[in-house]
């Protein structure tokens, strides 16, 4: 019996949490496990050889903004042919399934998926169920009872609560939604997911309401209610939340919220994102998004090097949800998720969700991915 199931030779890993960059390594992984990461493992003693000498193996890629219960939520897309079938091992559907409709997402998502797929709740127990109404006009969805029954019964994998502040989606019920779903944080201790574009409420506002550990998603949309002001500065705010008060900023990239005119001067002045997130979905996977790769690679343009892109795809969400080690990291003894994707140097036409274009000269392309302990090859969810 060879000691290991799956043996990947000659990585060149970039595994920032490790402080394991460019360096060579080979990976022996035994069930699910990363049992030793060393200079040299024999091939004999492996039952499965991939040679990765041509390609970079990071910790798996986690996303922490898809919508995935699909044919169910009106935005959602099937999972796993979006996410471990391009290169993303974990991933967190934010709030397409509320109280009325989580049982079925565990069901039927969470419970089946090759995937490790994890949820923020919504606050409305609909979810985003409907494209034409938004879920929080009618109050009487934001039940925060029902809400804590549902986050106690499914500990494992109901990671947050999400709410979506837009005027169009809470109508006049801004303040009272946000307040109910501050109420189901502060009991059940997990950390809210918030969606700022064009509320009704100001940033300044919004951010009062959250606390460290909070997530605030499309953190580059551009509308009156953004990170930027008409000046062209940096709210004060956004640096203090990010710098003093603990909320992570991350991208969520979406289908009309990221603008690379945002993104640009927010990080000329030192305000960047903690985490890089797809927000993926029905409206954005045929463009302007595609995938979670394409998004890292706009982050690639906008200057960040290879090292920062890939730690906010990895450590930095891991380390926000709480499982820095067992994910996020390639360690012996951490859950074998990993993903092998190149770089290659070609030029690129980048669009961001607004009708902006960059040029790119760059772009992170997923080759495959181990999941606890799996070989997926490209193309084997299409
Ligand atoms: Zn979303």
């Amino acid at each position: 019996m060879p000691r290991y199931d799956l043996l990947i030779k000659q990585a060149t890993l970039i595994d920032p949490a490790g402080g394991q960059v460019d360096v060579v390594r080979d990976i022996g992984i035994t069930d699910d496990r990363i049992e030793t990461v060393g200079e040299e493992i024999f091939e004999e003693e492996a039952a499965t050889v991939i040679d990765a000498s041509e390609v970079y193996v990071s910790p798996g890629w986690i996303d922490l903004h898809v919508h995935v219960w699909d044919g169910v939520a009106d935005l959602a897309i099937p999972g796993d042919p979006n996410c471990l079938g391009k290169g993303v091992t974990t991933a967190y559907d934010a709030g397409s399934a509320g109280a009325d409709t989580y049982p079925g997402f565990q069901k039927y998502v969470i419970d089946v998926s090759a995937t490790r797929f994890k949820a923020f709740l919504h606050i409305s127990s609909q979810g985003q169920l409907t494209k034409g109404i938004g879920e929080l006009e009618d109050l009487r969805y934001a039940d925060v009872d029902r809400a804590i029954r549902m986050c106690e019964e499914y500990r494992e994998d109901i990671v947050g609560i999400k709410i979506r502040m837009s005027r169009n989606i809470v109508g006049e019920n801004g303040r009272e939604g946000l307040k109910r779903a501050r109420e189901v944080c502060e009991t059940t201790g997990l950390p809210l997911m918030l969606h700022p574009n064009a509320s009704p409420m100001s940033l300044a506002e919004m951010l009062n309401e959250m606390r460290s550990g909070d997530v605030m998603t499309h953190c580059f949309h551009k509308s009156d209610t953004g990170v930027i002001d008409t000046d062209g500065k940096v709210r004060p705010e956004a640096v203090k939340a990010t710098q003093e008060d603990g909320i992570l900023f991350d991208v969520g990239h979406g289908a009309g919220s990221f603008a690379f005119e945002v993104a640009e001067a927010a990080m000329s002045q030192s305000l960047l994102p903690g985490t890089i997130s797809s927000d993926l979905h029905k409206y954005n996977v045929e463009g302007p998004v595609y995938s979670l790769a394409l998004t890292m690679s706009k982050f690639l343009h906008l200057g960040l090097s290879l090292e920062n892109v890939i730690e906010k795809v990895t450590a930095a969400p891991a380390q926000a949800m709480g499982v820095l080690g067992e994910i996020g990291t390639i360690r012996e003894g951490g859950c074998a998720d990993l993903t092998l994707f190149k770089v290659k140097e070609e030029e690129v036409e980048l669009r961001d969700a607004i009708g902006g274009i960059r040029t790119g000269d760059r772009t992170i392309e997923h080759v495959s991915t181990v999941r606890g302990g799996r070989l997926y090859a490209p193309g084997v969810f299409d």
